[in-house]
């Protein structure tokens, strides 16, 4: 996680961003960070695991003040825990019963590679052959892979720089750890290789970003950019494919449909980005030439349901809706374990909405022949 009051300017949260897209990170610099509902979620997980990690390992540290708690989060900052205590231990076993340095939720610094950066780890454990990383993330969102990624190989140069003088490891391994979406993700490299890519690609990118130098470059860390609604080259590169001259003027050709297919997700990302950024422009009393603000669809609400209920009885009118709770909720309240042990008999799901997608996703290609999907054909 990163630092929960300071950023840097080159940190490593944004490292994927000011990487590939160097002049990103002046450019963005004084722009206001927006905070969201999320952002806070994910800052109480990581002070209530930061919490529970410093009690297990025997580590006097207070309660922390929490602005957001749910038994979800209890059960997830539980899991991470005992992963962590996992790790540990085979770490221990790796070295003949030896426990390994272990710190949490520690700030390092990585400026031999980056000027005035550094970063917090949320958890570090190393002895004379390894260094293991594991960065908690509460999201649900994006699914984040540890494979080469640049955020976790920079807090692992941060640790090198701080403990090479006292262990000698050779073996890196990273690891994310997303328990929302059941996500563990863990990528193992080495020292020599993490430090060949310090030299060869973070520290020309960092010099360049830091003197608000290199190109321009559009990518998925667009995404997490606060540039992302008006930057040039995104929007450029987003549309530039409604722009191409097709070869036949009236229709297009099933290649000029998967080309456009292959940037739809873009495109639509682009336009809804930009579409959030003139709506909160316009709140903030910005005047478009030829937009205005105006009320959308809302819908009815009882202002005092206690008065509802006895105005409906008076009228020998049910006012209760008997409806089972959804999934999620039951779900929610008793745990997945449980809800698995009592409920999970009485769970059906039933066949998805067919979605098109690339031929290097994962998911097996659906099975026309034996399935029946014109139920979907008719929704459309
Ligand atoms: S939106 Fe993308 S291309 Fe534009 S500055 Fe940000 S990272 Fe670079």
């Amino acid at each position: 996680m990163e630092d929960k009051k300071q950023h840097c300017l080159l940190g490593g949260s944004s490292a994927e961003r000011w990487i590939n897209c160097p002049p990103s990170a002046r450019l963005t610099e004084d722009m206001e960070d927006v905070t969201s509902i999320f952002a806070e979620e994910g800052s109480n997980a990581h002070s209530l695991a930061e919490y529970k990690l410093n009690k297990a390992l025997g580590n006097n540290i207070e309660y922390p003040k929490l602005t957001i708690f749910s038994k979800e989060m209890d059960e997830y900052t539980d899991s991470y825990v005992s992963f962590v205590l996992e790790q540990i231990e085979s770490l221990k076993e790796e070295d003949s019963g030896n426990a390994p340095y272990v710190m949490v939720e520690h700030q390092v610094s990585y400026d031999k590679w980056v000027r005035d950066s550094y970063g917090t780890i949320d958890f570090l454990a190393a002895n004379n052959k390894t260094l293991h990383i594991i960065d908690l993330k509460y999201g649900l969102g994006v699914k984040v892979d540890a494979t080469e990624n640049s955020q976790l190989k920079i807090y692992a140069l941060g640790a090198i720089q701080e403990l090479e003088c006292l262990y000698d490891f050779e073996k890196i391994i990273l690891t994310i750890y997303q328990p929302r979406i059941g996500n563990v993700s863990t990528w193992e490299t080495t020292k020599t290789e993490l430090l060949k890519w310090a030299e060869d690609v973070l520290k020309p990118a960092a010099d360049l970003a830091d003197k608000g130098g290199g190109i321009f470059r559009s990518g998925p860390w667009c995404k997490f950019c606060k540039a992302k609604a008006i930057c040039k080259e995104r929007s450029k590169v987003a549309l530039e494919i409604l722009n191409q001259e097709f070869r036949n003027p009236a229709l297009l050709s099933d290649n000029e449909i998967e080309e456009i297919l292959l940037k739809a997700d873009d495109i639509s990302s682009y336009l809804n980005d930009i579409k959030d950024f003139a709506v909160a422009k316009a709140l903030d009393g910005k005047k478009w030439i030829n937009f205005k603000l105006v009320e959308g669809r809302s819908t009815r609400k009882f202002t005092d349901e206690g008065s509802v209920i006895n105005v409906l009885k008076e009228n020998n009118i049910n006012p209760y809706d008997t409806k089972l709770r959804s999934i999620t909720d039951i779900e929610k309240e008793l745990g997945k374990a449980k809800f698995k042990t009592l409920l999970d008999n009485f769970v059906n799901k039933p066949q998805g909405k067919p979605t098109l997608v690339l031929r290097s996703d994962k998911r097996e290609e659906l099975n026309l022949v034996n399935t029946d999907f014109d139920v979907f054909k008719e929704e459309k």
